[in-house]
């Protein structure tokens, strides 16, 4: 499989690093503004390969997209300190309109996978702007968030988060819903399995886990300026399931048609992901006020993607 990275900056460069290293792509091509920062990253990740598999990495321009089969948008300007990912929205926006057309006119086969923040808007002006079904535009989403989610569980219990079931819906920020009410620990419903473990859910201990995972980016950005680690592996992960048509069920971002009475919004849910990009699309049973607080998620990035003027589509 041929995968293109537009943007070789932290995220880009470290999930081309993720992939390499994991071998889902037999080829893997970095596209950046700045030219010479991408032939720089690819080379460097080149050098990792030799250690894991034989994988080409290479770095180019848009024409060296022909032929990929999933191009990740991980191009745009950062997050800044305390800036939430809603206010890099007008920013981010003005990239993509030069972006996705480049993109579409050298691999306009391809499956585009957006990583950019704000994540969620931007995936849905990349479907308007692309004009692909919503199955073939996805956004990272809240895989990362579900992943944290499963992990605290997982500390919690005393069990592997492989063998917790538990999603985090709608944005990709601070209106994030955590979904308790449906999760599961081995086919157990969470709270039997806490209680058959002697490790009770408390108020305290769900604020905790939701502050969190809510909160986790916020803090990475504090300390370090950037997250780049978790989303490459999260990146690798969407790409493994794609490549090897897994069918498999991912926490991620993509215009939906109706969710809680909003319409035509991006947002996460439950998703088979496979070689076509998304399939089936689930919503797990919600109690009232996680109900109430996917709408108003929903509502919150129906109104920033509406908020957003389309930039010209450029090529
Ligand atoms: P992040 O931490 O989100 O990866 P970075 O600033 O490290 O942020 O990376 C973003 C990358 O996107 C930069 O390398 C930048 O040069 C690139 N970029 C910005 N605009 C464009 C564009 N129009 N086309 C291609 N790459 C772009």
């Amino acid at each position: 499989m041929k995968v293109g990275i537009v943007g070789a900056g932290m995220v880009g460069s470290t999930a081309g690093y993720a992939i390499a290293l994991s071998g889902a792509a037999s080829t893997i091509v970095l596209v950046d503004l700045n030219a010479e920062m991408a032939r720089a990253q690819a080379e460097d990740i080149a050098h990792a390969v030799p250690f894991s598999s034989a994988r080409q990495v290479l770095s180019g321009g848009y024409v060296d997209l022909a032929g990929a089969d999933v191009v990740i948008i991980a191009a745009g300007v950062g997050q800044r300190p305390g800036e939430s990912r809603i206010e890099l929205l007008s920013r981010n926006a003005q990239v993509f309109g030069n972006v996705i057309g480049s993109i579409q006119r050298h691999a306009p086969d391809a499956l585009l996978l957006v990583a950019s923040n704000p994540v969620d808007v931007m995936t849905e002006i990349t479907t308007r702007l692309s004009g692909l079904p919503p199955a073939r535009v996805i956004g990272t989403g809240t895989i990362l968030d579900t992943a944290r989610f499963r992990s605290l569980l997982g500390q919690h219990l005393g069990v592997s988060p492989l063998s917790v079931h538990a999603y985090v819906l709608g944005e990709h920020g601070d209106s994030e819903v955590l979904v308790w009410s449906s999760a599961s620990a081995g086919a157990v419903p969470l709270a039997s399995f806490a209680a058959q473990v002697n490790a009770p859910l408390t108020k305290n201990l769900r604020n905790r886990i939701d502050d969190d995972v809510r909160r986790a980016a916020y803090r990475i950005i504090a300390g370090k300026g950037s997250t780049y680690y978790g989303i490459g592996a999260g990146i690798a992960r969407i790409i493994a399931a794609i490549r090897g048509d897994e069918q498999t069920v991912l926490s991620v971002s993509s215009v939906t048609r109706e969710v809680e009475g909003v319409t035509d919004v991006a947002l996460s849910l439950p998703r088979v992901v496979g070689i076509g990009g998304i399939g089936v699309t689930l919503l797990p049973d919600l109690d009232d006020d996680e109900h109430i607080a996917l709408r108003r998620s929903a509502e919150l990035l129906k109104t920033a993607q509406d908020s957003v003027v389309l930039p010209q589509k450029g090529s």
